[in-house]
């Protein structure tokens, strides 16, 4: 079955196994206490990196281009030494994903039409700061110019039985799977939005909605699973700071939910391989509302700000 499976199915299942695998190593780094912080911040922005991104990053990395050698993959933590022990090489395809049928859309789709967008910790900065529950390890598949799978791993979650970890996927065409989704409380709006980039025109834009709540929270991970599972209406972040391995794998996720995810004049982003990294026109999703009405709440002001199109 794995062998002859279409390469999106066979490396949807292999980024599930590896996204777990990098969960197990940034839950490792923390217990032996010692992170490795250092600042790759450009100008005065702190902007921290530990050895937990590092090496789960070079995890990744070195498992899927293993598996997968002609396929582009693009990671935050940039580096190409992917010279791993075997302990952080993940060669098993996770087999429950496998057991699926591949949506027509994509059965064709070959390695040099994919992307892989790697972030193998988002939220770090809560990381350090210990906000566990908000770190997600992060792998997007573009196929072309297009989010269309996605994996969201949270290292910290604490299942019923006491084990640590969840694994969330979605395929657009397949659906979704890893969670149970909910819808957002009725006659409230809340928005989630980010507890350390925020600035004067971000606040602008989170003013403009008349929310009943907003919450704070690290990481584009954690705020899309915050939609998915109906705790927040919208996520808002009007400032240019989010990459396109921060949105890959949550849009793809949340749009194979029939959520969306846009900048915030309501476009997609692009994720070809030559693309600029910055995800400058900020990022605005949302699960179960009109997306356009909220679109057209983003003041004007804060759009020209932060170069979208008028
Ligand atoms: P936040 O919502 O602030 O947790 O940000 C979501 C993702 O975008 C995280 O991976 C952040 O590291 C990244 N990000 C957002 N703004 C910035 C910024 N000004 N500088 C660096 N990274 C940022
Ligand atoms: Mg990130
Ligand atoms: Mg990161």
């Amino acid at each position: 079955m794995a062998a002859t499976a279409p390469v999106i199915m066979r490396v949807m299942a292999s980024s599930i196994s590896t996204a777990k695998r990098a969960g197990g190593i940034i839950r490792d780094i923390l217990k032996k206490g010692d992170l490795g912080i250092v600042d790759k911040g450009k100008n005065d922005d702190y902007d921290p990196q530990t050895e937990a991104d590092r090496l789960a990053q070079r995890s990744i990395i070195a498992s899927l281009t293993k598996k997968f050698p002609s396929v582009k993959i693009i990671g935050e933590e940039g580096g190409s030494d992917l010279n791993v022990s075997d302990d952080y090489l993940v060669t098993e395809l996770d087999e429950g994903f496998l057991q699926q049928s591949c949506p027509a859309e994509w059965k064709d789709a070959k390695p040099e039409d994919f992307v892989i967008w790697v972030d193998p910790l988002d939220g770090t900065s809560e990381y350090t700061q210990g906000y566990v529950e908000h770190v997600t390890v992060l792998i997007g598949i573009a196929v072309k110019d297009s989010a269309v799978g996605g994996i969201i791993h949270q290292p910290f979650y604490q299942q019923p039985d006491g084990e640590l970890g969840r694994t969330i996927w979605g395929l657009k065409g397949l659906g979704t799977g890893g969670f149970t989704a909910s819808p957002a409380p009725p006659g409230q709006f809340i928005i989630t939005t980010t507890r350390s980039h925020s600035n004067a025109l971000h606040q602008k834009a989170l003013n403009a909605f008349a929310s009943t709540e907003v919450l704070k929270v690290g990481g584009a991970g954690f705020k899309v699973l915050q939609l998915l599972e109906g705790k927040a209406h919208a996520y808002v972040f009007a400032t240019p700071g989010c990459k396109k391995w921060d949105t890959c794998a949550p849009e793809a996720v949340l749009e194979a939910q029939g959520g969306c995810l846009t900048n915030i004049n309501g476009e997609h982003y692009v994720y070809n391989a030559d693309v600029e990294h910055a995800n400058r026109q900020g990022v605005l999703a949302s699960l179960g509302q009109n997306h356009y009405e909220l679109v057209a709440k983003i003041p004007a002001e804060v759009r020209a700000a932060v170069g979208a199109k008028l």
